[in-house]
Parts: structure tokens; C-alpha cells; sequence
């Protein structure tokens, strides 16, 4: 059946400048780990055939059907603000594009072997990293942000070495677009202007196709990624999500949030929190992200410049602080329960941010707590469901900003019971701690088994409602598990 799907490999026709065919690695034995229902419905594809022999086959890179073009994609890129002057995909493929009844995907075999761009590497991933990816799929949409999507995860027999011996596996990405800001800067900066606009006329035509031929459709271009970025990088502030690697090889060209290695959710408020352990000097911490966004943008802007207008290029850039400002703010009154803007929110919200942080409470519970808040008892309603009991001085401090807040949210005249739905709405009850992807890692390295992992799949992909069987993954491990720092070596 899924050799009957639609392709269309149209990033393979622009040529092997852009990309290399390699055939992907079989993995030893393989064995399917999960699938992902959404990501089948999205497609149009059915479960039972990403689960049976074929199904596992093929996506595990041991059978390659004629419909498939596997690449491996080049592309460059700022890393940790230095320029890494070739890096492409060196352990992932593209598969092909998949004609779907909701637009074209692409799939992309994420551990497929070596290619061309491993450098040093082994062309394999783990299965850890192929948990945390598949998991960060499902957690992104489920709270509505733009991002890529997991079909499934097969593993292999195969022993992969990285701080210890581990299992290989491939995940099946599935994303709109594999094109990296670094895509433009390999072609830039290898001084290929030709193929720079060839690559940019092709990125017009699949994601901004009403400008495709048209003057000034770079400009677009960039304006678009910049758009896109702005309201990716806000979504990302107002959830508390630390991408952890923003380079701009990591950075899609459609603002979708791709390449998960080291991410965290915030837990414990820390503006400055750093979730990358290899990020010593805190390039990528959270609070950097905003402005992370602007500078990958000018570096993609850079890259673009023999194609595109200067002044209207600096204009995108500036506007870009505005967007992303604009739907954070739009996110944040959500959140806080506001139907509209009113003077004295900057000065609110700000007050709510030094209470999160002096009292290092956690960032998904604080907002799905406050839909609770009573003015008329702050303390069993608000206080004491986040600070325990026994912090009666702290408490105090919290009261006073809580009964301020309710004073604001009264303004606007609208039942409790209204509030506290919408609230509810855009306040989700879990949120994908590193903690609990670990157990999910260690049941499967451990057992062999993955039902933490498909227990957190499923409240992740509805994290808005409360699922009273996973009561576990409501709240926060001991702090000292909290806000932990992953590492890169995936
Ligand atoms: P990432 O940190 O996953 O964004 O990867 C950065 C670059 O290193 C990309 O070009 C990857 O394809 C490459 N890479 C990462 N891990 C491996 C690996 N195990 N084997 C080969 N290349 C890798
Ligand atoms: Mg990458």
C-alpha cells in the first residue's frame, strides 16, 4: 500500500549541486518502537501499514522503494556564532515529498548512514535521541506551534558508541520544508550565485508561490522567513520551550521549529536558563532566543544579498522585533485570561515574571494554577497549590501580586467560569520535562518496553486535558531533577 503514495521529489530535479543520492543504511534486525496516529493523519497514511514488515522496512532504510529519491541535502551554517563552512545532512536523508491531502511533506530519514557531509561522524543516530525528537514533535503541536512531526522510530541491532554503547534507531521526519537558512549561506558563501538563486526561486515557488517570477520575490523571501520567525520564536517564549541549538543550519526557511537535540521546557523560572550543556557561555539560553532569531536572520539576510534589496531587506529585519513582540503579547493575554490590552499589563506582567523567578516557581503550572485563583481565598486556591504550605512569608509576597491580577481580570466583566475554560485552553496541564522523556529512554534502553513512552505521547498530543491515568506526568519532579541540561551527543 505505501508504495502507492504520491510523490513528488522535486528538490531532487534541481540538481546534485544542491544534493547528493545516497542509499540509506539498513539498520540490523529492525524493530518498530512507535508510530505516531496524528502524523499518519496528517499524511493520509494508515498505522497499520507504517507497522507492518514493509512498513518497518522501508522506513528503517532497508528497503528502498522506486518512488523514494534518498538525499542528503548540503548546507552550511553559523554555529555557536562561527561559520562552519560545509555540513549538509550527514546522518539523516531525504527520502522524497509525499503528496498529502493537507500540502506536501517532506520525509526525511533521521540515521540513514553516512553520507557525503559526516565529517566524522557515524551517520547513525541513537534511539535516545530519536525518543526526545519524537516526543518534542508531538508536545510542539499539541500546543499549536509550527514544528516537524515523527511518523515512527525503528531500531536496530546495530551498537552505536557515544558516551556509551547504545542502540541505533531512524526516525521518520516529517516536515514542510528541509531548506536551513545555512542552505543559503553554503551557496553564498561558496560564492555559487547561480544556484543561490536557483535554490531561492525554488523556496518562493513551494512556500510563497503567489510571488514566483515576480520583481522583488526574494525580498518576499526573506520578509516571509522573517514573519515566520518572529511568531516561532514568540510561541516558543510564551510556552517556556528552549531549542538549545540555534544555529542557523537549524533554523527552517518556513519557521517551522526543526532539528530537536538538547531542548528543555521551562520548569523552575530561570530567564537565563541554559538546557544545551554544551552551551557554556549561554549563547542559546531562553532569554537569548528572541534575539538569537534576529541575528540567524541577518545572517540569513547576508546570504541572500546578491538577490535582494537593501533597504527593504533592513526594513524586514526591523520589523521583525515588532512581530515577534506583537504575538508574544497576543500569547501571553491568553494565557493570563485578558480579552483585550489595557495600560498597566507591561507593568503586571513584568511583576508576575520577578514573583516566578524570586520564588522559582514552575512556568506550566504557575498559569494553569492561576485559572484557579479565588480573591477570596488566594491561599487554598493559588498559594498553597504551588508553594506547599509552609512558606507563609513567600505566600504573602505571591498573595499581593495574585490579588492584584484578579483586580485587573475583573475589569473586563466575564463570568469566572469563562475565564477559567479560556485560560484552560491555552494553558496546557503537561508539559514535556526532560525528566519524564528519561524514564521514557530508560524503560526502552532498560526493558525493552515503551509504554512510558506511549503514555506521554498521548497526554502530550492533548496536554490542554486533564488525562486522570497519567496523574504522574502533572507535576514537577524534585527540584534538583528540574530544569536539567542535556547534552548534544545524539
Ligand atoms: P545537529 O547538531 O544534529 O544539528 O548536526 C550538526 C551537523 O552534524 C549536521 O550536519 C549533521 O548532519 C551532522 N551530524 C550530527 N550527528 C552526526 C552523526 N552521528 N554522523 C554524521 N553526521 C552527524
Ligand atoms: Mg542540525
Amino acid at each position: 500500500m505505501l508504495e502507492h503514495l504520491n510523490f513528488d521529489n522535486s528538490f531532487d530535479k534541481l540538481g546534485s549541486d544542491f544534493a547528493t543520492r545516497v542509499n540509506p543504511r539498513p539498520l540490523v534486525n529492525p524493530k518498530l518502537v512507535c508510530v505516531d496516529s496524528n502524523t499518519c493523519e496528517l499524511l493520509g497514511i494508515s498505522k497499520d501499514n507504517v507497522c507492518s514488515e514493509n512498513g518497518v522496512n522501508m522506513f528503517s532504510g532497508n528497503k528502498v522503494p522506486p518512488q523514494f529519491a534518498p538525499l542528503a541535502m548540503v548546507y552550511a551554517g553559523h554555529q555557536f556564532g562561527g561559520y562552519s563552512s560545509q555540513l549538509g545532512d550527514g546522518r539523516g536523508l531525504l527520502l522524497g515529498e509525499l503528496n498529502t491531502h493537507s500540502g506536501k511533506y517532506d520525509l526525511h530519514l533521521k540515521g540513514a548512514g553516512k553520507t557525503p557531509y559526516s565529517r566524522f561522524g557515524d551517520g547513525y543516530a541513537v534511539l535516545r535521541s530519536c525518543i526526545r525528537e519524537y516526543l518534542a514533535g508531538i508536545a510542539m503541536r499539541g500546543l499549536g506551534i509550527p514544528t516537524s512531526h515523527a511518523l515512527c522510530i525503528v531500531r536496530g541491532d546495530n551498537a552505536v558508541t557515544r558516551e556509551t554503547i547504545e542502540p541505533a534507531a531512524t526516525l521518520t521526519r516529517v516536515a514542510r520544508s528541509h531548506i536551513r537558512f545555512g542552505s543559503f549561506e553554503y551557496f553564498y558563501y561558496t560564492q555559487q550565485h547561480t544556484q543561490l538563486e536557483q535554490l531561492a526561486d525554488y523556496a518562493v515557488e513551494q512556500y510563497i508561490p503567489e510571488y514566483a517570477g515576480k520583481d522583488g520575490r526574494f525580498n518576499a523571501l526573506l520578509h516571509y522567513t522573517t514573519e515566520q520567525t518572529a511568531k516561532l520564536i514568540a510561541a516558543w517564549q510564551a510556552v517556556g520551550f528552549c531549542h538549545g541549538v540555534m544555529n542557523t543550519d537549524n533554523m527552517s526557511i518556513i519557521g517551522e521549529t526543526l532539528d530537536y537535540g538538547p531542548y528543555g521546557f521551562m520548569e523552575a523560572y530561570n530567564p537565563t536558563h541554559i538546557c544545551n550543556h554544551s552551551d557554556t557561555y549561554g549563547r542559546y539560553a531562553y532569554d537569548q532566543q528572541p534575539s538569537i532569531g534576529l541575528w540567524n536572520l541577518n545572517a540569513l539576510a547576508a546570504a541572500l544579498s546578491p538577490l535582494i534589496n537593501r533597504d527593504q531587506a533592513r526594513a524586514s529585519l526591523e520589523s521583525y522585533e515588532g512581530m515577534l513582540t506583537k504575538e508574544y503579547n497576543s500569547r501571553m493575554a491568553k494565557k493570563l485570561g485578558f480579552l483585550f490590552a489595557k495600560q498597566g499589563d507591561a507593568k503586571l506582567i513584568n511583576a508576575m515574571f520577578i514573583q516566578l523567578e524570586q520564588l522559582q516557581l514552575d512556568y506550566t503550572l504557575f498559569f494553569r494554577q492561576l485559572a484557579l485563583a479565588k480573591a477570596d481565598d488566594l491561599q487554598s486556591s493559588f498559594i498553597q497549590p504551588l508553594l506547599g504550605c509552609n512558606n507563609i512569608a513567600k505566600g504573602e509576597q505571591l498573595a499581593a501580586w495574585a490579588a492584584e491580577y484578579l483586580t485587573r481580570r475583573q475589569v473586563e466583566d466575564v463570568p469566572q467560569a469563562t475565564i477559567t475554560a479560556d485560560m484552560n485552553s491555552h494553558n496546557p496541564i503537561y508539559c514535556l520535562r526532560n525528566y519524564f522523556a528519561q524514564q521514557a529512554i530508560d524503560e526502552a534502553y532498560q526493558q525493552g518496553t515503551y509504554s512510558t513512552l506511549e503514555k506521554l505521547a498521548v497526554v502530550l498530543a492533548d496536554p490542554f486535558t486533564s488525562h486522570p491515568n497519567a496523574s504522574e506526568f502533572e507535576t514537577p519532579p524534585p527540584s534538583k531533577l528540574a530544569n536539567i541540561a542535556v547534552s548534544c551527543s545524539s
